[in-house]
Parts: structure tokens; sequence; C-alpha cells
């Protein structure tokens, strides 16, 4: 039987991770066209002066044991990607200046008893919903859940920290159905953490399986336009004008840049558009880099926690304003991970922050301040960094959003209450035969690079069945 022609634009880890599985299945011929230089869109990673750096992540949740690894395990190269846990120490939380280990240190939050046991209770109630309710509670949110058991503010800054980081929205927008699979996937996992050479090593990791399966790989190749006959997908137009034909077009820019750009609205029914308009994105972190001329911490993973006045830190967010010191920031000791990651005698740190606002036409004044306010928090996470910065780095969501579009966004279509479960953007284009999305806008479950894995393994076994 002849395979199928496949075509897949982009190499984030939904189009690699896809594009992995079809050529190993030995049904299909894959072509894979990325438009950067760099493979792996959002979980690329780069060199400067010996020193590892990742276009965006932190830390992977479940590495080897959850979607990420399951690619790599179908494909038969488990062994690819080398990851190293976020173990001893564990990931923890810094509570206004003093580190708080959980759950052991609990009493470091400074709350009463009665506070500590009311938590228990919370997720007591919250692991121990079934799996069969999940999308039933996915119409409710983390805060309105916890707000049954307590009030008290330091207690919702912690779950507050926890949602923006896993999900890159508010605990009043977190679905508690997914925030519950996706803690009790990590509590029986127990293994995140971050993958030797940058995250960028996974979906290189996938690239080369396409290719040792005789696939094809394109950087630093833009396709121009999705070629849509008759409301079919023939194949895609690279900017040159040249048309590669294929039985199947799949696309991992994410479901509003395919539609609006790649086929054109023009070719969707009037409800579909509407549908699409409507989703929202996650939050944008903006991120500092820091070079240290020697090492600083032993810590792996820092999540600060720097306010816990959550009535007023709503109100500023809403109107968007940046504070002094930026709270629930994440701030790995990169290099701690991976070793590797920095020239010997080196420590790389990494901080992210912010899901913010971003004001219409934010100017250099507002992302100068936000840079301010993340490095701020830094200087309380570790004290006396400042003494051993070789060089800075500020990416800013501009700059994310130079390189993928999407407003800058971390995750993609976020999971926020009504866009999650069977409310998630769609895999199989509802207008165009033989197109398919394929990235975390339409993966279903998983935190962060895990729903576009997610994606990529709904994808596969769909068109596997066909
Ligand atoms: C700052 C930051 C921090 C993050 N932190 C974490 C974290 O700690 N843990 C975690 O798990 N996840 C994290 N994420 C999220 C994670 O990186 C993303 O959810 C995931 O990588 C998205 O993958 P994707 O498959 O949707 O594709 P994307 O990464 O969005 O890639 C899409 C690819 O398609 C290419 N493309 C688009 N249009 C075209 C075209 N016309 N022609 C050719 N190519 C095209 C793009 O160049 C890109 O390479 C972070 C993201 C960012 C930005």
């Amino acid at each position: 039987m002849s395979k199928k022609k496949v075509v897949i634009i982009g190499s984030g880890i939904g189009g690699s991770g896809v594009g992995a599985l079809l050529a190993h299945s030995g049904n299909y011929e894959v072509s894979l066209y990325e438009r950067n230089k760099l493979i792996g869109g959002r979980f690329a990673s780069y060199e400067k002066d010996g020193f590892k750096f990742d276009i965006g992540c932190h830390l992977i949740a479940n590495c080897d044991k959850g979607a990420l690894g399951r690619i790599l395990t179908l494909v038969g190269h488990p062994d690819w990607v080398e990851w190293h846990y976020a173990v001893k120490p564990a990931p923890g939380i810094n509570f206004k200046g003093k580190r708080v280990r959980f759950p052991k240190e609990i009493d470091g939050l400074g709350l009463p008893p009665e506070e500590v046991g009311k938590i228990m209770e919370f997720y007591n109630r919250a692991l121990s919903i079934p799996e069969e309710e999940y999308d039933a509670w996915d119409k409710r949110s983390v805060y309105s859940l916890l707000q049954e058991y307590t009030k008290n503010e330091t207690v919702r800054s912690v779950f507050s920290l926890l949602n923006r980081i896993f999900f890159v929205i508010s605990d009043q927008e977190t679905p508690v159905g997914e925030y519950v699979r996706c803690t009790k996937q990590m509590l029986s996992t127990r293994s995140n953490g971050y993958p030797a050479g940058g995250t960028g090593s996974v979906p290189e990791a996938y690239v080369k399986s396409i290719k040792t399966d005789g696939g094809q790989v394109f950087l630093n190749t833009p396709i121009k336009q999705i070629a849509v006959e008759n409301g079919e997908a023939k194949g895609i137009i690279l900017e040159n004008g040249k048309k590669v034909e294929a039985d199947i077009v799949i696309s991992n820019a994410g479901n509003r840049p395919t539609v609006d750009f790649l086929v054109g609205r023009k070719h969707y029914r009037p409800e579909v558009l509407a549908r699409l308009d409507k989703y929202e994105y996650s939050g944008c972190f903006s991120m500092i880099k820091i070079a240290l001329d020697q090492p600083i911490s032993d810590e792996k993973m820092v999540m600060y926690i720097g306010r816990d006045d959550m009535s007023v830190l709503d109100e500023e967010r809403r109107a968007g304003i940046i504070p002094e010191v930026l709270t629930d920031v994440m701030a790995p000791v990169i290099s701690n991970l991976d070793p590797k990651a920095c020239p010997e005698g080196r420590q790389l740190i990494i901080a992210g922050g912010g899901t913010y606002p971003t004001p219409e036409k934010p100017d250099s004044a507002w992302f100068k301040k936000l840079e301010t306010s993340l490095f701020n928090a830094v200087k309380i996470i570790y004290p006396g960094i400042e003494k051993h910065i070789m060089w800075t780095n500020f990416t800013a969501s501009r700059e994310i959003d130079n390189l993928f579009g999407e407003g800058g966004n971390i995750v993609g279509i976020s999971q926020k209450i009504g866009q999650v479960g069977p409310d998630r953007p769609f895999l199989v284009d509802p207008c165009v035969k033989n197109l398919y999305h394929c990235s975390a806008d339409s993966g279903v479950h998983g935190i962060g690079g895990e729903l576009a894995a997610d994606s990529a393994l709904r994808l596969f076994e769909l068109l596997e069945s066909k």
C-alpha cells in the first residue's frame, strides 16, 4: 500500500511530536516545515557564551512519565532525552523572602493551625473527586471550591500561585476538574523535571526520529498558505509560491492563526468562526535569564509569593498596575537541573512571571518597569545575586509574539472554564477536509508542553484509526 503524504506546518511539540509518530508508523511520508531556524517553537533552546537557554520553559510536568515521554516511547527512543527530576531539593515556595518546604514547613506561611487543617480538608475533597466527574467539576473554579473551606488570603495566595504557574490563568478562571487531573498525575508520577540539553532537546529528538524514519524536515521555511480546493486541503504554498501537494495537512501554528492566515476565513462557516473568535489565550510571562560567575544556590526550582493581599492584588491586576516587586514568580536554577546548561564554575538562573494585561501598545518604559519588578523579586529569592551577575537577558511577551504570534501567550488557547475537555478547540478541521490542527490549542489535558504532546497523541490515534 502506498504511503499517505503528510505535510506538517511547524516544529513545536505538537508538530514535531505528531510527525515522529506518523513517520514511525510506516504509513505516512512526512515532511515538516518550520519558519524559524530553531526546532521546537516555544520549547526551542539556543546557546550563548556556553550557556544554554530555552525560549520559554522552566519545568516540565511528568517528564518521561507523561505525554512528552510517551511520544518518545511510542517511536522506540525513550532514551533520546535524558530527564533530570527536580528532586533533592524538591521545588519549594519562597513566601515573602522565606523558604517554605511543603508540606512539612507549612508553618512558615504563618497560618493559624485551623487554616492548615482547612487546606488538608480542601485537598482531601478535591483529590477524591472521581475521574468520571471531572467534566462536571470543570464548570467550577478552584477559587470557588477553596472559598467553601477558607477565605484566608494567604491560603489563596498559594493556590493562586500554582494555577498561574500550571495554566497561566488565575484561580478564579482555573477549572477544578483540570486542576485535579493534573495535580493527581503529578502526585502519582513524582517526575517533574527538566531535559538535559534544554527543553529544545525534546522536539529535537522528535525531529531526529522523523528523519530516522525517512521523513524530511525543512527549517527557515515559512509556509504562506494552505492550498484549499473545493473545501479540501490539497497541500501547502511556500513563500516563493511553490506548491507542495499532500494528502493530509497538519498545522501546528495554532487554531486561530491557521484559520485566519493560512487557510482564510472565507472557507469557514460563521458559527465556526464565532466559536473560534471567542476563545481566550493564556497569560503572558516575561523572563529574565541571569548568567552568574559562580554558583550561589543549591535550589532547583523556587516559586515566589511576594504578596498575599489577594483582593488588592486582583484589583491591581485588573487595572494593569505593575507592582514594585512582582509576585507569583518561577525562578529555577537551570544549571542545577542540568549541569551542562552552563560552563563549569558558573550558574544559570531563569526567572519568569507576569500575566498582567499588556496595554494595547506597550512602550519600552512599560517593559522596563516589568523587568525591574521581576528583577526585584529575583533579588529577594536569591539574596546577594547582584554581586555575581555576568549578564542578564530580558525576554518580554512581545519577543515571544514576534517569534510565534498569538499575543505572546505562554500556553496557547487557555484552559479556563468553558475552554476545557470537550470545549477545547478542534483537532479535525470542521470546514476543510484533510486538514488537522495539532498544537497546545487542540490538546485536551496537561500542563504547558504536555498539552501540545496530548494533541499529537490524540491526532496520531485518530489518523491511525481511519
Ligand atoms: C515563556 C514561556 C514559558 C513556558 N514555560 C513552560 C513550562 O515551564 N513548562 C511547560 O511544559 N510549558 C511551558 N511553556 C508552554 C509550552 O512551551 C507551549 O505550550 C508548547 O511548547 C506549545 O507547543 P505547540 O505545539 O503548541 O507549538 P508552538 O511552540 O507554538 O510552535 C508552533 C511552531 O509553528 C511554527 N509556525 C507557525 N506558523 C508557521 C508557518 N506559517 N510556517 C512555518 N512554521 C510556522 C512556529 O515557528 C513554531 O515553531 C512556556 C512557554 C513560554 C513561551
